[in-house]
């Protein structure tokens, strides 16, 4: 979009306010509205935030202001809230871009592919919980009749919601994504939804508009849409599946290729972006997974349908959902990350990961087509196939041992993310938890 396409667009859409929006560190959205006068404002110099106000963006209550410069490109309308339009912002402080804010991040590595003439293009598939708050403001299933222990697919289920999941997504269709499926999950009152993949920062801001959308439409009716990793003790999580393929100047997928010896269709470019992949993924679920919540979703079992369907294993496969990495042919499906990850580090650092893995040629050992979840960890440490951190406090050990990703993604975003994740695993490690109280009280 151009200046004049833009004013031209506020015209069209009778747009009164913008939405300066921007993510924190843990990709919560934030905005500042703004008169639609004022649009270029907001493009040029950027709408002024106190950066001390807002997590993880590294500033001090006496610095300067952060900055919140708007991306024509991504300028839409917001439909739950007529007349307002979101622009998504990167941060510059002292006119220069900065390196706390995580879509400045992102497109740091999205140079850094540029450079080779790629781009990566991602498909998100989110999934996300529908609740109502009872009357002691706890979360109660929205769909009072959705109980099946596999409730996957469910027409019942599905149709219940529908209120729900049909305004989301003629929302989405408004602002241009090619929504082509949604469907009931695996836990019950969880559903997914699926559009056309895009380039990586579109697809990040993409799912930041998708959080902010379901959470809107769902007060809007009552209702709570939780993107929570994991709501539930026994029914599976929420995830947020990456599918990952590069392209070339051309828009070819460089990562498919039918001669592959494996015959799981994938490239020479492929098996080394996935190499990177695995080489860093104990430091990359900090990021994926980066909540404590996470790691109960990173599981084996453990859930009234019989299973997860989310990764404990650091190993890739043909088909297999039981793997990390999935080969639905042509390209990678990375099912690490969770509903509550900050789209844009998971990005920048799977992108980081994957550079290192093409530019060092690393070698993803071979594919294992068999269910990971019924191998013992005898028999996975055997096989040589790593277990993924079972904690939070794992996952940024690995991350502040892995020098590579710091290096690329810059040692202000990983030194803040460690920081801010390390008192968030002190502060959970001190909750005297419902379980415990349960387990121990009267036990001795
Ligand atoms: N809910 C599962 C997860 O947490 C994914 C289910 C699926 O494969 O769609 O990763
Ligand atoms: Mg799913």
């Amino acid at each position: 979009m151009t200046p004049e396409t833009a004013m031209q667009f506020i015209k069209d859409h009778d747009i009164r306010y913008l939405l300066a929006q921007f993510v924190d560190i843990h990709g919560a959205a934030k905005t500042k509205s703004v008169p639609a006068s004022c649009l270029m404002d907001v493009v040029e110099k950027g709408a002024g935030f106190a950066g001390f106000a807002v997590c993880g963006l590294g500033m001090e209550p006496h610095g300067p202001d952060f900055m919140a410069r708007g991306d024509l490109a991504s300028l839409s309308v917001v439909p739950w809230q007529p007349g307002y339009a979101r622009m998504a912002c990167s941060g510059y402080v002292n006119d220069a871009p900065h390196p706390y804010d995580s879509r400045v991040v992102l497109l740091r590595q999205i140079e850094r592919l540029k450079e080779k003439g790629w781009t990566l293009n991602t498909g998100l598939e989110p999934e996300f919980s529908l609740f109502k708050r009872g009357t002691n403001g706890e979360l109660l299933p929205v769909d009072e009749s959705d109980t099946l222990a596999k409730p996957c697919y469910d027409y019942k289920g599905l149709s219940r919601s529908r209120v729900f999941l049909e305004r989301l997504v003629e929302t989405l269709q408004t602002v241009d994504f090619d929504v082509y499926q949604i469907d009931h999950e695996d836990a019950n009152g969880q559903f997914e939804i699926n559009y056309t993949f895009s380039d990586a920062l579109t697809s990040a801001d993409r799912f930041t508009f998708v959080r902010m959308a379901a959470g809107e439409i769902a007060n809007d009716l009552g209702m709570v849409c939780s993107f929570m990793p994991k709501p539930w003790t026994n029914r599976p999580g929420n995830g947020m599946h990456f599918h990952l393929s590069i392209a070339d100047e051309a828009g070819n997928n460089l990562f498919g290729d039918d001669s592959d010896p494996q015959r799981l269709g994938l490239s020479k470019l492929a098996y080394h972006f996935l190499g990177g992949l695995l080489h860093h993924a104990p430091a990359l679920c900090a990021f994926a997974a980066p909540t404590v919540n996470s790691y109960k979703r990173l599981v084996n079992g453990g859930s009234n349908s019989g299973s997860t369907w989310a990764p404990v294993f650091i190993a890739y496969g043909d088909n297999n959902r039981s793997a990390m990495v999935r080969v639905p042919g042509g390209r990678l499906e990375f099912r690490l990350p969770d509903a509550g990850c900050n789209p844009y580090l998971v990005h920048a650092a799977l992108i980081a990961a994957g550079l290192d893995g093409i530019v060092r040629e690393l070698d993803p050992g071979q594919a294992h087509n068999i269910n990971l979840y019924a191998l013992s960890t005898e028999a996975c440490r055997e096989k040589g196939i790593g277990i993924l951190p079972q904690s939070l406090n794992e996952a940024i050990e690995a991350l502040s041992e892995d020098t590579i990703l710091r290096e690329s993604m810059g040692p202000e975003i990983v030194d803040e993310f460690l920081e801010i994740k390390r008192q968030e695993w002190d502060e959970y490690s001190r909750q005297v938890t419902a379980w415990e109280v349960r387990q121990y009280a009267e036990f001795f």
